[in-house]
């Protein structure tokens, strides 16, 4: 059997879109798992919409997701002179010829049509034409057939035909001799050798016009499979009403790449209940044909949901790197402090995003917290402030901080005072953490370390 190769095309006209991306990792996912060869194809001949800026973007977004490419990028702007070339084979053929109707003239047509309650078509006009016009500006448009149908299987919607006298003789070149979008997809994946296109279902469209061009040019058609659209909650098209539907937007939320691959393959693909893949695992059972026929719904409930279950799995020591940048832009320095390793522990099962595990961590590394006088008069009370005296007094004669040892010393002060664990532990856990809600109060400690959680409670005391 012959390399299975894909392609992800996008026009750097913006940011890399959710939906975008999920069509970039089914069409990546497909390629891994039958072993072929994943291109990435940039489409930037509309230049005046095309930028640097989107083109770094879509690029930094598929590098985050973890979808690398094995040929490319190509970019459709160097390949103009191929384009000139495939012009000139039709031309010669008899499969394309120039037009010259003018924009006016096609114009005045179109309006005439609607009005008389027909389908505005190009009317043939140049189509046999046997003298060329010297020096008068022309298009190139595609010899389509007249008659007949073009029909594919496409490996998601199924069957889809189309009557090919409802297809126009496409304009393939325009007069400033640039080619038009229909004829640089089908000259690019004909002469890439794509075996099957995964696309938006906003081409399903082009699809029969592309498979005329392929089967006038003599080249084997690929497989196409059309993905359907994503839609927000209230069923219409996700557009930033929803939320952010950029992918780098995710990210800096605090989403981490495993879990936004693991929501955008289940956003359309399925695999009886299993909502949690790691990639491995995709590639092995993915495929294209349990991609659903209907739209996918926008759920961030469980983009979230994956998100935590993901961080509370995931490796500290990764973890704590990816939560560097986020304490950063708090003005939080993790080099001075408890091991940030030792932190991301702590915060893995209570954080959804990194986000939350940096506004958990940012108390660990203040050591000079805020008390206000309102919890002090609350968490200090006459008797917490004896515990928590005598708690100082007997952490500087220990010197083991072990999670057994801050256990032993809690429970032995507990007993022999003849108070309940919280006596203790929630003015010390205000004193360590200046909230109520955190980690447990001996793991606290232990990441601390000894000197700070004096420090931190003895300051506490002295607080007036
Ligand atoms: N450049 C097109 C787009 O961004 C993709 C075309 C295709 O995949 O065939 O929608």
């Amino acid at each position: 059997m012959s390399e299975v190769r894909l392609r992800f095309a996008p026009s750097p006209t913006g940011y890399l879109h959710v939906g975008g991306a999920r069509t970039a990792l089914f069409n990546w996912l497909l390629a891994r798992k039958e072993g072929g060869k994943f291109i990435l194809r940039i489409e930037d001949t509309d230049v005046a919409r095309s930028t640097q800026e989107s083109l770094e973007a879509i690029l930094e977004g598929m590098t985050w997701l973890g979808l690398d490419w094995d040929e490319g990028p190509f970019y459709q702007s160097d390949n103009f002179p191929l384009y000139r070339e495939y012009v000139e084979k039709m031309l010669a053929a008899g499969t394309a010829y120039k037009c010259y109707c003018s924009p006016e003239v096609l114009e005045k047509k179109r309006e005439l049509a609607i009005s008389e309650g027909r389908k505005p078509k190009y009317d043939g006009t140049c189509r046999n034409l046997i003298e060329e016009v010297p020096g008068a500006p022309f298009v190139v448009r595609f010899r389509a057939p007249l008659e007949g149908e073009t029909a594919f299987d496409d490996l998601i919607k199924g069957r889809i035909s189309f009557q090919n006298e409802e297809l126009d003789d496409l304009i393939i070149q325009r007069t400033d001799g640039t080619p038009t979008y229909n004829f640089t997809v089908v000259i690019d994946d004909a002469t890439m050798g794509i075996t099957t296109v995964i696309r938006g279902d906003d081409h399903v469209n082009n699809t029969p016009r592309q498979i005329l061009l392929y089967e006038a040019l003599g080249y084997p058609v690929p497989k196409f499979a059309h993905v359907p659209m994503i839609l927000g909650a209230d069923k219409a098209r996700l557009s930033k009403r929803h939320g952010a539907t950029s992918v780098m937007a995710y990210r800096d939320m605090g989403f981490l790449p495993e879990a936004m691959v693991n929501y955008l393959v289940r956003l359309g693909w399925s695999y009886g209940d299993e909502e949690i893949f790691a990639l491995e695992d995709l590639i092995q059972k993915f495929s294209i044909e349990s991609v659903g026929r209907s739209a996918g719904v926008f759920n961030p409930d469980k983009l979230l949901w994956l998100n935590a279950h993901y961080i509370k799995t995931g490796d500290p020591q990764r973890l704590a790197e990816l939560l560097v940048p986020f304490l950063q832009e708090r003005g939080v320095d993790s080099s001075v402090g408890p091991d940030l390793v030792e932190v991301v522990r702590t915060l893995q099962e209570r954080s959804r995003t990194m986000l939350e595990m940096a506004d958990g961590a940012i108390f660990y590394y203040t050591s000079d917290l805020e008390y206000d006088e309102k919890s002090l008069a609350k968490f200090f009370t006459p008797e917490a402030r004896d515990l928590c005296t005598e708690l100082v007094a007997r952490l500087k004669a220990m010197d083991d901080l072990s999670h057994d040892s801050i256990a032993a010393l809690f429970d032995r002060l507990c007993a022999e005072k003849a108070v309940k664990m919280k006596a203790v532990a929630q003015p010390a856990r205000y004193a360590l953490t200046g909230g109520s809600a955190s980690p447990g109060i001996y793991e606290l400690i232990g990441v601390l370390g000894r000197d700070e959680t004096i420090h931190r409670i003895q300051r506490a005391l002295d607080t007036k």
